[in-house]
């Protein structure tokens, strides 16, 4: 009876294990149609500054319009794409349509760059440079008004490689970020030895500035750090007001978050663009004011 029972709950079990297999294999069967089918679209994040009152780079964020699901978040299918090479694909596609789509904002003036996630693994393939150096003179897209952004986390695997690409990237004009300094396992040996333009702080550190005076302590320390390094801050998750102040008295005056504007495709994004450049003003909050 015992031996039954147990059968039984094995079955299950494997039942259970292929239904969730199936579906993945699923899910990225309809990923790789839908990076193919140009349905992965960069969505806009402002970055402002909260010195110049004025809107200076976006974060293009992925985002799968899928036609039961609807709207799909990154967090669910960029670490499937990231398990095989469709990252690449859909790393490239991304860099392609961001250069496409923001060319005429930059050149006209609405903002200074086009900030871009890119996958460890995207880094990695060999051919990386060369695809984007061939799209940026596609669109003959001034490479100095593209930041790439790259996490701390994998880079360890291959580290000569990392910065090797790295410095190839530079030397085009390319700007480099290091995406969410401060989570997990930061090194400060990667902010010395990799060759960075930008850090960006993680936005535990704007969550935790308000209540948390060791928090805002390690913000300073992270600032002075930068400006001895040369590098550039950018503050992430900046949700209230008191936030954006705080950081801005830490010397974090480049700032992204709702408070300023959550990612929005392009046809909004091009608007709050052309709003910001009407309204002007000294007010250093209103970027937020006009969200809140
Ligand atoms: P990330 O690069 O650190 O991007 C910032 C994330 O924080 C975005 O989530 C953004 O929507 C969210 N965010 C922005 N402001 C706030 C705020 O005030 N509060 C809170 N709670 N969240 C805020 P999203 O769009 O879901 O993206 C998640 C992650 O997926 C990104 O984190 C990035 O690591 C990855 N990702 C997104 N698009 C791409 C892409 O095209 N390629 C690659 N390789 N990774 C991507
Ligand atoms: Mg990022
Ligand atoms: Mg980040
Ligand atoms: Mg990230």
């Amino acid at each position: 009876r015992s031996k039954s029972a147990g059968r039984s709950t094995w079955t299950e079990f494997d039942d259970t294990m292929a239904a969730e297999l199936e579906s993945r294999q699923g899910l990225e069967a309809e990923l790789r149609n839908a990076v193919a089918a140009g349905e992965i679209e960069p969505w806009y994040q402002p970055i402002i500054s909260t010195q110049s009152n004025s809107v200076v780079g976006v974060e293009a964020l992925a985002r799968w319009q899928h036609a039961e699901r609807g709207l799909i978040l990154p967090g669910l299918f960029i670490p499937l794409a990231e398990e095989s090479s469709l990252i690449v694909e859909l790393g490239q596609a991304m860099i392609d349509r961001c250069c496409r789509e923001m060319y005429p904002l930059i050149r006209e003036g609405h903002l200074d760059y086009v900030s871009i996630n890119l996958s460890t693994r995207h880094l990695r393939s060999p051919s990386v440079v060369e695809q984007i150096a061939r799209t940026l003179a596609r669109y003959r897209f001034p490479p100095s008004a593209l930041q790439l952004e790259i996490t701390e986390s994998l880079l360890l695997i291959d580290f000569d490689q990392a910065e090797e690409r790295l410095s190839h990237f530079r030397a085009l004009g390319i700007r480099i970020a290091l995406d969410d300094f401060g989570a997990g396992y930061s090194s400060l040996s990667y902010i010395r030895r990799l060759p960075l333009d930008v850090i960006k702080i993680d936005r535990s550190f704007a969550r935790d500035i308000s209540a948390d005076r060791q928090a805002e302590a390690v913000v300073k320390a992270i600032v002075q750090l930068a400006q001895a390094l040369e590098l550039h801050i950018v503050a992430e998750g900046i949700e209230t007001e008191s936030q954006a102040l705080r950081l801005t008295s830490c010397g974090c005056f480049v700032q992204q978050g709702y408070l300023f504007g959550q990612p929005m495709p392009l046809n909004e994004i091009t608007q709050y663009l052309l709003a910001g450049d009407l309204e002007g003003g000294a007010n250093p909050t209103h970027f937020a004011q006009r969200v809140l």
